[in-house]
């Protein structure tokens, strides 16, 4: 099969869909694959290091929408993108089409077989290609964390892991998933005072297992979040409802009632945010103050560390990009009903149910 990497040209988006260790897993199962100049070059994948690999690389993104059998990338195709693809070609990236009537006529219209990431699942229930942004968001949430509890940074100036001496800071992380687990582990890494919140008692036990009693695990109600958040140096919202917008845990009253220079990174604005007093902030600009609390509430936060995302997100998306190029799409979907979940487009019909409930009569 003939596979293509376009250049992401979303703003400020710099992760690619295949690096150049995964075009080698490709070409060594007979592939050809067309990268675009240049296509991961800012995060240190260079056109020789392709090239390296076995690639071919194409001028254009045009060349490459024409020629390629399946097209693998990192963000939603963007118009000009949506409308170079045809029927017969497979498209391979995230889509997150249910807000996004536009995009999904537009590929409805292409007639192509879009497969998207994010709903791809495994056995458990789990989505396997949204984990591995999850993991990241998570450990960077601590980090931008502690970054803004700088007094240069307009923070209390705690450090986290204080010193001999010193009591280490408060780190409230509500939410014990994929993000929470991964915050209270950088937390944990700093020397913190760790307090993971969750509503699930199974997810509390198996917290309680993982970090051997080094983090104290909470039952979320409001009174706890009062409490915690009222003493903690660094609140991290962590939390999902699947398919919902997220519910709001601490209202402006109790923000105020917050240390003056703590920090709340909130990680689950990109469903709404968990903090009655969070708007979506850039990388360009991630942090605002409210009532002498910094606010950290950036959408996208893999793509500050595009490195380690694209590595990440590769090791996720390699299984299923190779089956669907060894087996060709019908047949490796056909096999596999976890990746049959991913198929939001076929042939000119969206085949995915959450996409139609949510879009329905826009289509
Ligand atoms: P997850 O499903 O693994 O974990 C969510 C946890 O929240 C679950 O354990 C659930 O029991 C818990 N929860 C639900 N309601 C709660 C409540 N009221 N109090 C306490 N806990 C509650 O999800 P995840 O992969 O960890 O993702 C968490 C959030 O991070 C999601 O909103 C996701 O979209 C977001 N996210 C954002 C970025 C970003 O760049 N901003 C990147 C990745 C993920």
């Amino acid at each position: 099969m003939l596979i293509g990497v376009p250049k992401e040209i979303k703003n400020h988006e710099y992760r690619v869909g295949l690096t150049p260790a995964a075009v080698k897993e490709f070409v060594t199962h007979g592939h050809n694959v067309l990268v675009q100049t240049l296509a991961g070059d800012a995060i240190g994948f260079t056109d020789e290091m392709y090239l390296a690999a076995g690639a071919t690389i194409a001028d254009t993104p045009e060349q490459i929408f024409a020629e390629a059998e399946m097209i693998v990338k990192v963000k939603e195709p963007q118009t000009n993108e949506c409308k170079m693809l045809r029927k017969g070609q497979t498209l391979y990236t995230y889509l997150h089409l249910a807000p996004d009537p536009e995009q999904t006529r537009l590929l409805v219209e292409s007639g192509a077989t879009c497969i998207a990431y994010e709903t791809v699942t495994d056995g458990r229930g789990g989505l396997p290609l949204l984990a591995p942004m999850s993991e990241v968001a998570g450990r960077m949430s601590v980090q931008a964390g502690a970054h803004y509890l700088e007094k240069a940074h307009g923070g209390s100036g705690t450090l986290l892991g204080g010193v001999p001496g010193v009591a280490p800071g408060k780190v409230l992380v509500i939410g014990g998933g994929v993000v929470g687990t991964n915050a209270a582990k950088m937390a944990l890494g700093l020397g913190a005072d760790v307090t993971i919140l969750d509503r699930s008692l199974p997810r509390l036990r198996q917290l309680d297992d993982i970090f051997d009693g080094r983090v104290k695990t909470v039952f979320s109600t409001v009174d706890a979040i009062e409490h915690y958040s009222s003493h903690a140096d660094l609140v991290v919202g962590a939390v999902l409802i699947p398919g919902a917008a997220a519910p709001k845990l601490l209202n402006r009253e109790q923000i105020k009632a917050m240390k003056p220079g703590s920090v709340l990174v909130d990680v689950a604005i990109d469903q709404g945010g968990c903090f009655e007093t969070s708007k979506a902030t850039t990388h360009q600009d991630p942090v605002y103050v409210v009532d002498d609390v910094v606010h950290y509430c950036v959408a996208n936060m893999p793509g500050g560390v595009a490195r380690t995302s694209t590595m990440a997100l590769n090791n996720a998306t390699l299984p299923f990009g190779l089956a669907l190029a060894n087996k060709g799409p019908v047949q490796a979907m056909l096999d596999d009903e976890n990746l049959r979940a991913g198929l939001n487009t076929h042939q000119g019909k969206v085949t995915y149910k959450a996409v139609v409930d949510a879009l329905g009569e826009q289509l």
